[in-house]
């Protein structure tokens, strides 16, 4: 179920059946000259609808929220089209958006993210709201990182708009893919440097890692391998 497309009395009726809410969390940024910019908000979207669609056969409930679009992403403001809110602006805004959840009596929240800088405001903004109702149990799924091993079982590399991320985008949404435009290396850095510009040096064009051997066939394994998973963490049956 998705909750915008219910009434109140509609929502209302079915609160109690539903095991899980879902609520994907994204960001507009540079993603190479291959990807579109809404890729880290079509990953987890594309996800959440999965779970839905399995819980579903099941027999089962998960609720479905829109996505928040807009996350913390510092580094690729360096490029255009890149939107960045600020870590605070993220954290109370999600904050907001969980504790209204919480308030419904929901007591099993899980956050599909799909971009890195979000993983702090988004831990802090969870924290917040436990603090406030304690009965309630919020996940944070980052996809890349939580199934790495399942990840590097179908891709020979990840990274930021990489094999990994290109594969997923051509099996969601291939018509906005560019493979011919899809290039890109992995660059390492031991120490985690602040500067306004670090991005062209650390995401050349807007990449991190080799994004020519992605497939449409890789990233619909990527999917279900993590949507599996999610569904599972969903519907209780994962500590
Ligand atoms: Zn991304």
């Amino acid at each position: 179920m998705r909750i915008e497309e219910l009434t109140w009395p509609e929502f209302d009726r079915i609160k109690g059946d539903v095991e899980a809410v879902i609520l994907p969390v994204g960001s507009v940024e540079a993603h190479g000259r291959h990807l579109p910019l809404g890729t880290d908000t079509f990953a987890p979207l594309e996800i959440a609808r999965r779970v839905e669609e399995k819980a579903k056969l099941k027999g089962r409930e998960v609720l479905l929220l829109p996505p928040i679009w807009y996350g913390h992403t510092f580094t690729l403001n360096v490029y255009p089209g890149t939107i960045n809110v600020r870590p605070e602006s993220l954290r109370m805004y999600v904050g907001d958006v969980l504790a209204e959840i919480a308030a419904e009596g929901f007591e099993r929240i899980i956050i599909l993210n799909g971009h890195g800088g979000n993983v702090y405001p988004l831990t802090e903004a969870a924290e917040d709201v436990v603090e406030l109702y304690p009965d309630v149990e919020i996940v944070m799924v980052s996809w890349w990182i939580d199934f790495r091993d399942e990840i590097l079982s179908v891709c020979s590399s990840q990274g930021h708009a990489g094999e990994d991320e290109t594969s997923v985008m051509l099996a969601v949404r291939g018509d906005l893919v560019r493979m011919e435009n899809a290039r890109g290396r992995k660059i390492r850095r031991r120490f985690r440097t602040i500067r306004k510009d670090i991005g062209r040096e650390l995401f050349p064009d807007g990449v991190n890692d080799d994004p020519s051997r992605a497939s449409a066939d890789k990233g619909e394994k990527i999917l279900e391998l993590v949507s599996e998973g999610v569904l599972r963490l969903a519907l209780g049956e994962v500590e």
